[in-house]
C-alpha cells in the first residue's frame, strides 16, 4: 500500500478538495452495505463524526474484507468525494486498505449500540471508543484548557501545591495515608500509637484533600494564583457526585473580599460554560440529542441571569417555608444543618430557577480558616449551587486576623505544630484574601449532562473500586 501522510478525520470532513487522494486511519464503528459495496463508518477520535469509507467489493480481496468488522483498525487511502448520501458532505472512495488490527466480533464488547452506563464502567479501558465517552473526554480536555486560559488571561499564576502532605489541617475529609512502612510489622510505642520516625517522611503523611493552605501562601506573595490538580478524599460516600480521587481548581486572591470572590466565581464558571457551548458544540449537541434534551437550554440558562446571592439564614427560611407548605425533604431542615444536595437543588431548581450563591454559613459546619463575622455565629463562606448538581464551588473570605485564627484553631484542637507555617501568613504582612474550590468533575457533570460523576473521569476511584 502506498504510504501517505495521514489526514485527521476532523480535517477530512471539513475539506472540499474533491478528487484528491487522502489517507485516513481509525477504528471501524460500523460496516453495512450490499453485495457490491460496503460503507464503513470510520472514527479516529478527532471528532464525534465518522467519515464514510465507500468500498467497491470487486476491487478488494475477500480475505481482507472479512477482517473489516466493528472495532478493527484501518489505514485507508482513497479519493475524497462529495457525498451523495444525506448526513455527510464528503466520503472516501477507497483505493487501498490496510488492516492494522482485527477485533473478533465474538469477543469485542462494543458490538452494538445502547450499552448501559454501568456496563461501560466495567470496560472503562474500551469505553473511550464509544461516541458518548469520546464526547465527554474531548469536552474534559477543552474545559481544562479553558480554565488555564481564563486564569492566565486574567494574570493569575498556576501554582503547584504538593500532593503528599503531612498535615490534615483542612479537615475537608478523610485522608489516604502514604507510607513505606511494613504494615505487617508496625512499630508502636507503649500506648499502642504507631511510631512514624522510621517512615519515609519521618512522620505521618497523606494524600492532599485540598491545595488551599499552600495556595494562600502563594497568593500572599504573587497576588493571584490558582491550583489545578488531583485531590483525594477517603470519604465512604457512594454518591453520583463524589469520587475518592478528583481534580480541583482553587484560585486564591490577595485583597479580594467575599464580594470580589463571588464575582470571580460567577465570571469563571460562566466563562467555562460558554466555552463548552462554543468550542465543544458538536460534542455538546451529541450529548444533548442522545441523553439530555435540556442540556443546551440548561447551559444557556445559567449564562442568562446573574446568580442569586443569599445568606444561609435566608436560605434556611425559604426551605422551612417550603416544609411548612408540605414539601417533603429526606433530611431535616433547621438553622445549623449542613445542607444536603436536595436542599441546595430545591433553592436552585424550584425556588429561584437559577444558580444561587449562598453565604454566611454557621461556623460549626465550615472550616477553621474562614473569616468570622461580627455576629459570632457565622463565617464568610460562599457555596455556589447549580441545577442538577447542588454544590459546585465552595469558598470563602479567609480569616486574616492572627488572634482570631489562632483561637479558632485552639477551639477546634487542631495541632498547632502542624500550623506554624500557615499562621506565619497572618504574622507577617497579613492581608484580606479570598478563594474557592471548584470540583472539576462537578463542572463536567454540568456541561456534559452526565448524571454520574464516574462517567466524566476516565478511570474513577470510588469505594471498593480502583480497576484499570
Ligand atoms: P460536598 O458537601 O458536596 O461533599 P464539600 O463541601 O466536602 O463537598 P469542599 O471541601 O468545599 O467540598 O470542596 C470544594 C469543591 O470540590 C466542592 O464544591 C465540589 O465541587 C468538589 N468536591 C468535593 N468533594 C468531592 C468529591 N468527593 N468528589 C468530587 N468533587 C468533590
Ligand atoms: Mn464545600
Amino acid at each position: 500500500m502506498e504510504t501517505m501522510k495521514r489526514t485527521k478525520i476532523i480535517d477530512v470532513l471539513a475539506s472540499t478538495a474533491y478528487g484528491t487522494l487522502v489517507n485516513v486511519k481509525g477504528w471501524v464503528r460500523t460496516r453495512r452495505g450490499s453485495k457490491q459495496v460496503s460503507f464503513i463508518a470510520l472514527n479516529d477520535g478527532s471528532t464525534i463524526h465518522n467519515v464514510q469509507v465507500v468500498v467497491d467489493l470487486d476491487k478488494f480481496d475477500d480475505e481482507l474484507l472479512k477482517l473489516i468488522t466493528t472495532g478493527a483498525s484501518l489505514s485507508v487511502n482513497g479519493i475524497l468525494t462529495q457525498s451523495q448520501g444525506k448526513g455527510q458532505a464528503v466520503e472516501i472512495q477507497a483505493t487501498e486498505i490496510e488492516v492494522y488490527g482485527t477485533a473478533d466480533p465474538a469477543t469485542y464488547p462494543l458490538q452494538k449500540k445502547g450499552h448501559s452506563m454501568e456496563f461501560l464502567r466495567e470496560i472503562a479501558h474500551l469505553r473511550p471508543r464509544t461516541n458518548t465517552f469520546g464526547a465527554v473526554f474531548r469536552i474534559r480536555h477543552n474545559m481544562a484548557y479553558a480554565i488555564h486560559k481564563f486564569f492566565h488571561d486574567k494574570g493569575f499564576f498556576y501554582f503547584h501545591t504538593p500532593i503528599i502532605t503531612a498535615s490534615d489541617c483542612e479537615g475537608a475529609g478523610q485522608m489516604f495515608q502514604v507510607t513505606t512502612m511494613n504494615l505487617y510489622d508496625l512499630k508502636k510505642d507503649e500506648n499502642g500509637s504507631i511510631l512514624y520516625d522510621n517512615d519515609f517522611f519521618g512522620k505521618q503523611a497523606s494524600l492532599t484533600v485540598s491545595g488551599q493552605l499552600e495556595g494562600e501562601l502563594a497568593a500572599t506573595a504573587l497576588g493571584q494564583i490558582y491550583t489545578f490538580g488531583p485531590t483525594f478524599r477517603a470519604e465512604n460516600s457512594n454518591t453520583p457526585r463524589h469520587l475518592a480521587e478528583f481534580w480541583m481548581i482553587e484560585p486564591e486572591v490577595a485583597f479580594n473580599d467575599i464580594n470580589d470572590n463571588m464575582e470571580l466565581a460567577e465570571e469563571f464558571i460562566k466563562f467555562c460554560v460558554r466555552w463548552a457551548l462554543e468550542q465543544c458544540a458538536d460534542d455538546v449537541k451529541f450529548l444533548n440529542d442522545m441523553f439530555d434534551k435540556e442540556l443546551i437550554a440548561r447551559l444557556e440558562g445559567v449564562l442568562k441571569d446573574s446568580f442569586v446571592r443569599l445568606t444561609y439564614t435566608e436560605g434556611i427560611k425559604i426551605l422551612e417555608e417550603a416544609v411548612a407548605k408540605g414539601h417533603k425533604f429526606e433530611f431535616p431542615v433547621y438553622w445549623g444543618v449542613d445542607l444536603a444536595s436536595e436542599h441546595e437543588r430545591f433553592l436552585v431548581e424550584d425556588h429561584f430557577k437559577r444558580p444561587v450563591i449562598l453565604t454566611d454559613y454557621p461556623k460549626e459546619i465550615k472550616a477553621f480558616y474562614m473569616k468570622q463575622n461580627d455576629d459570632g455565629k457565622t463565617v464568610r463562606a460562599m457555596d455556589v449551587l447549580f441545577p442538577k448538581i447542588g454544590e459546585i464551588i465552595g469558598g470563602s473570605e479567609r480569616e486574616a486576623d492572627y488572634d482570631k485564627l489562632y483561637s479558632r484553631i485552639q477551639e477546634l484542637h487542631i495541632p498547632m505544630k502542624d500550623m506554624w507555617w500557615y499562621l506565619d501568613t497572618r504574622r507577617f504582612g497579613t492581608v484580606p484574601h479570598s478563594g474557592f474550590g471548584l470540583g472539576f468533575e462537578r463542572l463536567l457533570l454540568f456541561v456534559t449532562g452526565m448524571t454520574n460523576i464516574r462517567d466524566v473521569i476516565p478511570f474513577p476511584r470510588t469505594p471498593k473500586n480502583a480497576e484499570f
